[in-house]
């Protein structure tokens, strides 16, 4: 798995296999989520995969009504609202994703500064299958 290229298809690759992984620099350990194959904090071109754990905080939250496709499909849209948010991991970097587990129809509750999980969601049929990063509440 080292020696994985560090790109997107490589990041949702991880994702299939339930990690959630981050590219680090050689030179300066800066991390990169989704992974970077160059540091723009050294310009350095040594990276290494990381496996992150699995805790965050909730940075900034929204709640969608107007779903892509993609999320249409999976049964959200106007009806059925879902929350996206950016959750800042233990390990530093921040990524976004959908937020499970918080009551999308009521964002007066959700609280950034919130804990949260890293979920694995399977969405999609057939060729489509795909497992998408999210976090639980
Ligand atoms: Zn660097």
């Amino acid at each position: 798995m080292a020696d994985r290229e560090f790109t997107s298809a490589s990041f949702n690759q991880f994702l299939g296999e339930h990690k959630l992984m981050a590219s680090r620099c050689r030179s300066c350990a800066a991390l990169y989520l989704p992974p970077r194959a160059l540091c723009p904090a050294c310009h350095g071109e040594e990276m290494e995969w990381v496996e992150m754990g699995s805790s965050g905080v909730l940075l900034a939250f929204t709640t969608i009504h107007i779903a892509p496709t993609a999320m249409i499909e999976a049964g959200y849209g106007k009806e059925n609202p879902y929350c996206t948010g950016i959750v800042q991991l233990a390990e530093g970097p921040a990524i976004s994703a959908q937020i499970l587990g918080l009551d999308p129809r009521l964002p007066a509750q959700i609280a950034v500064g919130t804990q949260v999980r890293v979920a694995f969601v399977e969405r999609g049929e057939g060729d489509k299958r795909r497992t998408h990063l999210a976090f639980e509440a």
